[in-house]
């Protein structure tokens, strides 16, 4: 399949189906769209549901409704991970033809050994199903300009090692998958949560041994709860309401840094977006984790 054109801005949503939609997702399907429309651009929703053993039956389904009652409609048809397997194989070919890539059957123990981080192949027991990794060599070091976390730089040899593109039990890694999905979309720019930020390095990796673009990258702060954990982790991570909208959008709203007003007055969901995109400033985003209390109470800022 040809790669679709590339437009200014296109942003993307890409949620995992591994559960209902929680106020930490609103944030990132909220603020990946507002700083799509912001940009004038498009923003584009893509099923991840690579991941069979994590996958909630019938969840994909769910959070697009969901979306859908928050008045978060995808620019294109909705795009399914699981029905883009050609793609994935077809990349990972690309590699391994080239030696970029190559098959791993360590055992769980030998990579144990190593503290999870796969510098070579450890002889002794090998796995039945091997799993196939990026060749990452040493002084891999990637830096790259997050439009909100700033610099940020990672020895991808050093800290993750060679990575995991089709894992021992015969599923594609979201590493490959969501570099082969961003480029195969068009997508400018990822806009989503800072628990991704130590990932970006290593799609930047894959992207550059693909001879893919690398799209602007900004990471969105996490709420957190009073423990500083984040939401999805803890009791905290309630599905937000798509029957009641309003009250989750200003929550997600405030996480955001921003002003009070676009979801005050009750009406429908689509003006109070209209407003937001509006009254929308990306400079006010945090850039640190958000107290779960703090956006109950107020507007999110960064003073101390
Ligand atoms: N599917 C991933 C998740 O739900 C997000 C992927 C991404 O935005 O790059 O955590």
């Amino acid at each position: 399949m040809p790669p679709a054109p590339a437009p200014a801005y296109r942003g993307r949503f890409a949620p995992s189906p591994t559960g209902p939609l929680h106020a930490g997702s609103l944030v990132a399907a909220l603020g990946s769209w507002l700083m799509a429309r912001h940009a004038g651009g498009e923003w584009w929703v893509r099923v991840e549901d690579l991941d069979p053993p994590r996958e909630v039956p019938g969840a994909a389904e769910a959070q697009l409704r969901t979306l859908a009652a928050f008045g978060l409609v995808s620019d294109a048809p909705v795009v399914r991970q699981s029905e883009r397997h050609a793609l994935y194989r077809a990349a990972l070919d690309r590699l391994l033809a080239a030696d970029l890539a190559f098959a791993c059957a360590c055992s769980r123990s030998a990579l144990a050994a190593g503290g999870g981080v796969h510098r070579a192949c450890a002889p002794g027991p090998a796995r039945a199903q091997a799993a196939v990794r990026l060749r990452v060599p040493d002084g891999s070091v990637v830096g790259f300009e997050d439009a909100l976390c700033g610099h940020f730089a990672q020895d991808v040899a050093t800290d993750v090692g060679d990575v995991v593109l089709l894992r021992a039990d015969g599923c594609w890694a979201y590493q490959l998958a969501v570099v082969v999905d961003d480029a195969a979309q068009g997508v400018t720019d990822v806009v989503r949560g800072a628990d991704l930020l130590d990932s970006t390095p290593r799609q930047i990796l894959l992207q550059r041994a693909l001879g893919l673009p690398t799209p602007r990258y900004a990471h969105l702060p996490l709420i957190v709860d009073g423990d500083g954990r984040k939401l999805s982790k803890s009791l905290a991570a309630v599905p937000v309401d798509g029957d009641d909208p309003l009250p989750a959008l200003r929550v997600a709203w405030r996480a955001l840094g921003q002003r009070p007003g676009p979801f005050d007055a009750p009406g429908r969901v689509e003006r109070g977006l209209a407003r937001a995109s509006a009254a929308f400033d990306p400079g006010l985003i945090p850039r640190k984790p958000v107290p779960l209390a703090a956006v109950h109470n107020g507007p999110v800022t960064d003073d101390p």
